[in-house]
């Protein structure tokens, strides 16, 4: 573990304005260290995925600071945004979901499409994500006829093909027998130790949560509590 890979200072994000102004986060600073496995925990409503949101850079902060690997992400536009995301996040989310009627290999590569990747290196590294999550046997099946638990391992497999350096989950076992779930979390946390990618997971799932490095806990727009699993000496 070494230097954040992620800075938050001060952020402020507000939905509506005037009366109907509401603040779902209210002053949040933290800072994720590469490599880093993280659990954002609290109530419904609490601010959970609008944080997840503004770290994946798929929202703004109303005010306040995110650096991104040191760089000030208020200076990225557009393009330069789409690519840094593109190529640095994974997204494991259960509202990004597979197309039912494609093949669960044109589902997982893309993100290998929107990034310009040509076609047959797009089906090596496809087959070599599948492979990885032992799914290489179904690149040919549609999505649809999946079952839960190969699903998640599909979005995984689509969340590694660009080799990214964050993945962020929300709720990742939540529609997932416990069996299944159990499978999943393995997944998330070998791809965390073997490939130092750091995981930031969204989730009710206290097992999940203990797992992680590290818990956040979050309270109507508040980090309440910021706790670190003790290394065993
Ligand atoms: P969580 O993920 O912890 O359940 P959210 O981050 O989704 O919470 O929401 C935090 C608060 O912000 C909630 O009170 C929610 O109603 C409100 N909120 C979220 N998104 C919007 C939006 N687009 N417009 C207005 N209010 C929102
Ligand atoms: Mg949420």
């Amino acid at each position: 573990m070494s230097s954040p890979i992620i800075a938050v200072r001060d952020v402020v994000r507000s939905y509506g304005r005037g009366a109907n102004r509401f603040d779902a986060l209210k002053g949040v600073s933290l800072e994720i260290l590469e490599g880093e496995s993280v659990a954002i925990i609290g109530k419904s409503g609490s601010g959970k995925s609008t944080l997840m949101h503004l770290l994946a850079l798929m929202d703004e902060p109303t005010s306040g600071e995110i650096d991104l690997g040191g760089t000030d992400t208020r200076t990225l536009g557009g393009r330069r945004l789409n690519r840094t995301r593109n190529k640095t996040f994974g997204f494991v989310f259960q509202q990004f979901f597979l197309t039912p009627n494609i093949s669960v290999l044109e589902n997982v590569i893309l993100p290998l499409k929107i990034a310009g990747v040509p076609s047959r290196e797009r089906k090596r590294l496809g087959m070599a994500a599948l492979k990885q999550l032992e799914l290489d046997d179904k690149a040919k099946n549609k999505a649809v006829n999946l079952s839960g638990g190969q699903k998640q391992r599909t979005v995984i497999a689509r969340a590694l093909v660009n080799d990214p350096r964050i993945i962020f989950a929300d709720e990742p076992t939540g529609n997932l027998d416990t069996a299944t779930g159990a499978v999943v979390e393995d997944i998330l946390f070998g791809l965390n130790r073997e490939h130092g990618i750091t995981l930031i997971v969204v989730t009710h799932d206290e097992d999940l949560a203990a797992r992680c490095d590290r818990r956040i806990h979050i309270r109507d727009g508040h980090i309440v509590e910021d706790e670190r699993t003790e290394v065993a000496a």
